[in-house]
């Protein structure tokens, strides 16, 4: 075999030079042209019509009684938090983990915020690890299914149920997944979603959240909207008296041409995802196996899958290649196809970041993340040590299954792992941190 390009070799491939339709994302047709220039030439940006049309088509498509759209995924995650009832004091258990946006918001309603590790292969919320999480205040879990990953929803719910704790499913990497046949964001009180242009269900900036509860669906109403906020839609005499402006003190209403375009991708999503986990289930078929890397994917024979399948990775294993560093495995991949290869994958684990140790936003002269609790959850910290040590390597995030062009990259993969020995050679001390794009690294 031919010598790895980083010592040498020809490479196997160009990136550049790969198919268009390979990486083409998202999908816009001159029918969301049309959508938006709708909105646009109306005037209708700020309505409300066309986004009470997409939440209609949303929950019918998600198969829950209401869905509510707002401005970002961010938001849709904050209000899901209130609408399940958290408040200053409460404890949320997250995984470590995941985007900062799937619990940062939590410290503006004086919730704690207690990391759980996360399950080395599925890189989602490990069950075992809530009993160590769950304290006398724990109201509720954040389940996030990673990467596409649907989490072990038998699992946190049993446990959720067995002690009295609400669930929210953050869907932002996963909207129309399966967890075994049951479609993903059906299984939490409420489960809240970004839309955003990167997303595998992309629609400019747009968060969504979905539930059967109609205490739920009001209190996401409510914190989050005006002038929807009628008799008519709310009900709850809690609320009642504080109709008309939003809970949140924020405003979280959709911009309409996002919402426009909802509509449209919402009726391509399911056949475009189909071709998604097409190519990657073909891209990962051919690696699977080498030395060195799990490929991050469930089963789909229990009646899991990936959806949108956003982003796909490895996870990396150096014990089984001698110790080589991963980032000479990123450089050399890199310098193997152009393709700008990346560690993490996006998210540090979350607990390390000053935000949630130190940041004292309340001005009480300690960490926003314990301000109201009375007990000091960083504490639990100390047991994440084995989520600090995941690595994952993205892998190219395939659209279309174009096999002879997956081929490609699938014999640059073979390439370097098949000759890893060779690449000890370049270890030589820690190199610079290189990493995915999701986040300012702690060092
Ligand atoms: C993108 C993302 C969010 C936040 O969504 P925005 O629309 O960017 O505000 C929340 N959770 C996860 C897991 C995400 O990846």
């Amino acid at each position: 075999m031919e010598k790895p390009a980083i010592l040498g070799g020809n490479r196997t491939l160009e990136h550049e030079n790969s198919p268009e339709e390979l990486f083409h994302w998202p999908i816009f047709t001159e029918e969301d042209e049309a959508a938006v220039l709708d909105v646009f030439r109306n005037n209708k940006m700020s309505g409300n019509d066309v986004t009470a049309e997409f939440e209609k088509e949303f929950a019918a498509w998600q198969g829950r009684r209401f869905a509510v759209a707002c401005c970002n995924g961010t938001m849709s995650l904050y209000a899901a938090m209130f609408a399940v009832g958290l408040k200053a004091g409460d404890e949320l258990i997250c995984p470590t983990k995941t985007y900062w946006a799937s619990c940062l918001s939590a410290q503006n309603l004086g919730v704690s915020v207690v990391f759980a590790n996360v399950d080395p292969d599925t890189l989602c919320l490990d069950p075992d690890d809530l009993p160590r999480c769950l304290g006398p205040r724990t109201k509720a879990i954040m389940v996030v299914h990673y990467k596409g990953y649907p989490c072990d929803m038998d699992r946190v719910m049993a446990f959720a149920d067995a002690h009295g704790l609400m669930v929210i499913e953050d869907v932002s990497h996963a909207q129309g997944g399966h967890y075994k046949g049951r479609m993903l964001g059906t299984f939490g009180d409420v489960a809240a979603m970004s839309l955003m242009s990167g997303k595998s269900f992309a629609c400019g900036e747009l968060g969504v959240a979905v539930t059967d509860d109609r205490v739920c669906y009001e209190r996401l109403l409510a914190f989050l909207h005006y002038e929807r906020n009628e008799e008519s839609l709310i009900t709850d005499p809690a609320l009642l008296p504080f109709l008309h402006l939003p809970l949140s003190g924020l405003k979280g209403r959709a911009n309409q041409i996002c919402t426009a375009i909802g509509r449209v991708q919402l009726k391509y999503y399911d056949a475009r995802i189909r071709e998604v986990r097409r190519a990657n289930n073909y891209f990962f078929d051919g690696i699977e196996g080498l030395p060195g890397i799990r490929c991050h994917r469930v089963d789909e024979s229990t009646g899991s899958d990936m959806a949108g399948w956003y982003i796909p990775c490895v996870v990396y294993h150096p014990e089984e290649l001698g110790g080589l560093s991963p980032e000479t495995v990123v450089r050399a991949l890199t310098a193997e196809t152009g393709f700008p290869f990346h560690l993490l994958g996006g998210s540090f684990p979350l607990h390390t970041h000053p935000l949630f140790q130190t940041y004292d936003a309340w001005g009480l002269g300690r960490s926003s993340r314990v301000a109201f609790a009375d007990r000091d959850v960083r504490e639990l910290d100390k047991d994440l040590k084995r989520s600090e040590h995941i690595v994952v390597i993205e892998t190219p995030y395939f659209k279309k299954l174009i096999p002879e062009a997956i081929d490609r990259y699938i014999s640059a993969f073979r390439k370097v792992f098949s000759q890893w020995e060779q690449l000890l050679a370049l270890d030589d001390g820690p190199l610079a941190e290189e990493t995915g794009q999701w986040h300012a690294a702690v060092k």
